[in-house]
């Protein structure tokens, strides 16, 4: 084996017994099941809930497989990507004594995670460029140090991190390098998923959530070795994914054209959001953009941000955070939406601050 992983578990994990559910000793789909304790008759529903799902979702990992190129026993679903990172934290990090990287400005759920599972966050900012200090966050990894989180295309600032970058952290860095490709399909940049083969280190995180439009459903995906799957799998909730889910995601999965079509939609009207604000002189930097959203720096931030309210128009205001000074980050919407956004901009402008 190129890359063992044992060694970076909690020692407890790599002896626990898992939960072994009515499904796991009878996988068939015909037959009279008395085993699970579910409702014979159907559900009080109009559509049948009664069956537990499959507790391994292996016909729609194998429709995931096919269009992420990977094998179906390199992808772990969790119950969003927050329930990925949360598992990643309880397999690996011991609490009080271990420790992970974060590298903000960047997304929330890392530290609040290492929060509520006692681990500590070393935090290593990015660039004014919001690009990796490398140099930095090798030196402040210690033989505690389990996990560094990579966000790219980041959350909050959208860029892409360089690849060579997070190339040479999985070189280097003897721990996980997680990279979080929430934002992937509105970028350029090949996935990560590639380099699963070449680094067993390596974790690469999707979502349901973003270009697909199933941010309701919560369905997170994590990609890395065989090895790596088999332990989240042994210490996730035996049936962690919804049959509901596993039938509508399986559904769209088989439907590439959609969400190619509103990948397409989007990055124009991320686009037309661009130049529109470019061409307003009171705002002073839009930052350059691989995601659905842009992230914006004006004068007044909070306030504007207040203002939008008013309006019923709601941006996430990052303006308090490292980096992010006077920023709004704007998510990218309809025509019709980016229109009334850029309306309500330009009137706040005018009669709040007289520009
Ligand atoms: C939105 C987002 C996610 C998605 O989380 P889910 O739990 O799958 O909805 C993950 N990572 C980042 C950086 C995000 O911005």
């Amino acid at each position: 084996m190129k890359f063992d992983i044992t060694p970076l578990l909690r020692p407890h994990i790599v002896n626990l017994l898992p939960y072994t559910s009515a499904r796991d000793e009878y996988t068939g789909k015909e037959g009279i099941f008395l085993d699970a304790n579910e409702n014979p008759y159907g559900s009080v529903t109009d559509e049948d809930y009664n069956r537990y799902p499959d507790p391994y979702q292996l016909e729609l990992k194998a429709e995931i497989a096919e269009i992420k190129n990977v094998k179906s026993s390199q992808i772990f679903l969790g119950n969003g990507s927050d329930e990925a990172i949360d598992l990643l934290f309880r397999a690996f990090c011991n609490p009080g004594k271990d420790n992970v990287i974060l590298l903000p400005p960047t997304y929330g759920m890392y530290e609040v995670s290492a929060g509520i599972n006692d681990v500590e966050t070393r935090k290593i900012p990015l660039t004014a460029d919001f690009q990796l200090q490398t140099d930095k966050i090798l030196g402040a990894t210690d033989e505690h140090t389990k996990i560094i989180f990579v966000c790219s295309p980041n959350n909050p600032s959208g860029n892409k991190v360089n690849r060579e970058d997070i190339l040479r952290l999985l070189q280097e860095f003897k721990g996980l390098v997680v990279v979080d490709e929430a934002y992937i399909d509105f970028s350029d940049e090949p996935s990560f998923t590639n380099y699963i083969n070449d680094y067993g280190n390596l974790l690469v995180m999707q979502t349901f959530s973003k270009a697909w439009g199933l941010a309701s459903l919560r369905l997170g995906m994590a990609f890395a070795s065989k090895q790596m799957i088999k332990v989240l799998n042994r210490i996730k909730p035996p049936y962690n994914i919804s049959g509901l889910t596993q039938q509508t995601v399986l559904a769209a999965v088989r439907n590439v054209a959609k969400v190619n079509a509103m990948i397409a939609d989007m990055l124009q009207e991320r686009e037309y959001l661009r130049k529109e604000m470019t061409a307003l002189d009171f705002v002073e930097k839009i930052y350059p953009s691989h995601a659905n959203f842009l992230l914006v720096k004006i004068p007044n931030a909070s306030h504007v941000y207040d203002d939008l309210i008013e309006e019923k128009i709601i941006v996430r205001n990052r303006s308090k955070v490292q980096l992010c000074e006077e920023c709004l980050r704007i998510s990218v919407g309809t025509r019709p939406e980016n229109e009334a956004f850029l309306q309500a901009l330009k009137k706040i402008y005018t009669e709040s601050f007289n520009l």
